[in-house]
């Protein structure tokens, strides 16, 4: 257990109160619910009862989890989604899909008087050593995934925690097998996709849908909804074999400097495709006081950190320092599903930035982190925020090189040659807080704009905030426009379900 992960916050109490909708938009969702019902039965399509309980506020985001659909369809087949869509387009019903869950953005993964489609049925994870594929239904939390396929030795490019879900591979999808593989998203081999009105699919980099399969490598929940992602398997090894060292340092927050100083060159300098880098700066509040720490995950796939990549980082002075010999699955239990921010019950927010490798832009960003912090996370401030994290992740450049290999996505921007750092900026709030105070909003807003994305590279989709425009960050943006407008020519899944603003 880790320096803050003893934190055990208290379940969320009180009432929450139900947001207010016009008739029309509740008589919509009354009607494809009552048909979606008709099609596919009571057991599928409920309206209330534990499953239904359970499923409505489950979202880790408890802004979401206060939401209450008029039904929540919980399919086990593509069939069941294409009948529930076509019933959510005639009746012009609002919607939202859910898969893990774990979307911070408020309205993504639950609808209020609306259809919500949640995946919880449909969890298989398949290898098909033929095609040396993996077949993932969308329910599959990564944590399932790898334990299901570890005695074959392969493993999806998947999520970072293993509770997360594959609604991560929507928007990009940063791994730990990123560096070498590009993109989760990248390792799309075929997607079947229940298009807006109900169609089934199949789109490859190769058929009539290749346009549509492009854009949903980044296009997250706007073209459609996927039943079933086959994706290319990446050899790791079984769960005997330990191919890869590293694991986490802790570090003290006085630390902060000379650990951005040391991301800042390792994302200019260090582009060997077996390295994985991950610098974290928390800050919590104990017992009155804000305490700042940094945890940085590092791995390599070999017997050892090389000192020429990750030197700087073994020699700052560290609290705890956990490194070595790693299986695939160690290496994704190493962040854990104990760590605070993968629990439930509190409301959640995220935002992106991305940083090219020069050193001041990483001290000016932690800078501004560390303000923000110090003015909302006092308690006296009103801001009711227990947790705050600034993020680097390395985007090196054999990453891109990798996407491109394997056909390209919509958000890298074909000129981009360097690495870079995607950069998450997260709130977390107290119990009880069931939405953001409007003026921690605008502190919020203000430390976007005092830490910009360095020109020409994209914004992470996944880890953004909902005002955030990052579709117009991507170097696919005419081609995603493009692409929208063929699938959905009237418009409807912008008009009737929260994601991505932009198209
Ligand atoms: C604790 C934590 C750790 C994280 N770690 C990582 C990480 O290591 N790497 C990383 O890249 N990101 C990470 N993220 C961000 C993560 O990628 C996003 O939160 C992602 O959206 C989660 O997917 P999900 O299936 O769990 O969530 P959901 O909220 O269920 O889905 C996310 C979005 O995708 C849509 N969606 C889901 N499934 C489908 C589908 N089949 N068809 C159409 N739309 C669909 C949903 O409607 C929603 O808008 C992390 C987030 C958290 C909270």
């Amino acid at each position: 257990m880790r320096f803050f992960d003893f934190l055990l916050l208290s379940l969320v109490a009180g009432a929450c109160k139900a947001s207010t909708v016009d008739h029309a938009t509740a008589a919509a969702s009354q009607q494809a619910c009552q048909r979606i019902a008709g099609h596919l039965g009571a057991s599928i399509v409920q309206s209330s009862g534990a499953a239904y309980d359970f499923a409505a506020s489950n979202a880790w985001n408890f802004a979401n989890a206060l939401l209450r659909p008029t039904c929540i369809v919980f399919p086990s087949q593509a069939a069941h989604v294409q009948a529930a869509m076509r019933e959510i387009y005639r009746a012009k019903s609002r919607f939202a899909v859910q898969a893990g869950s774990h979307s911070a953005m408020k309205g993504w993964n639950n609808v209020q008087d609306g259809v919500l489609i949640v995946f919880s049925n449909m969890k298989n994870a398949t290898y098909n050593p033929a095609s040396d594929s993996i077949i993932l239904e969308p329910g599959i939390h990564w944590g399932e995934a790898t334990a299901t396929l570890s005695r074959f030795g392969v493993a999806p490019v998947g999520g970072r925690v293993g509770d997360v879900g594959t609604g991560l591979l929507l928007g990009g999808g940063l791994s730990f097998l990123s560096p070498s593989q590009g993109y989760a998203a990248d390792n799309f081999k075929a997607l079947d996709v229940v298009l807006v009105d109900g169609r089934l699919i199949t789109a490859t980099a190769t058929n009539q849908y290749s346009d549509l399969f492009r854009a949903m490598k980044g296009g997250a929940n706007r073209f459609g909804i996927v039943t079933r992602y086959e994706v290319q398997a990446v050899h790791v090894g079984t769960d005997d074999e330990t191919p890869f060292f590293g694991g986490f340092i802790i570090y003290d927050g006085s630390t902060a400097e000379a650990l951005s100083k040391a991301t800042a060159k390792y994302v200019r300098e260090v582009n060997d495709p077996q390295a994985v880098l991950l610098t974290t700066f928390t800050t919590i509040v104990l017992q009155g006081v804000l305490q700042t720490i940094a945890e940085v995950f590092l791995f390599y796939r070999g017997t050892s950190l090389p000192p020429s990549i990750f030197g700087d980082f073994l020699a700052i002075p560290a609290l705890v320092t956990q490194v070595g010999p790693l299986s695939y699955t160690q290496v994704l239990a190493t962040i854990g599903p104990e760590s605070v921010n993968a629990q439930r019950g509190f409301v959640q927010h995220m935002g992106a930035s991305a940083l090219a490798g020069q050193e001041q832009l990483y001290l000016d960003a932690l800078t501004h982190y560390q303000n923000f912090t110090n003015t909302f996370m006092n308690p006296a401030s009103g801001a009711g925020m227990n947790y705050s994290t600034l993020a680097f992740t390395a985007v090196p450049a054999s990453q891109i090189a990798a996407g491109r290999a394997k056909g390209g996505n919509v958000m890298i921007p074909a000129n981009l040659k360097k690495g870079f750092a995607a950069v998450q900026l997260a709130q977390q709030f107290n119990p009880g807080v069931s939405a953001i105070p409007s003026f921690v909003q605008q502190g919020i807003d203000l430390l976007f704009r005092q830490v910009p994305p360095s020109p020409g590279l994209p914004l992470y989709v996944n880890e953004c905030d909902a005002g955030q425009k990052v579709f117009e960050s991507y170097g696919g943006y005419e081609l995603l426009k493009a692409t929208y407008r063929k699938y959905d020519p009237e418009r409807f899944n912008v008009q009737h379900c929260q994601g991505p603003i932009g198209l």
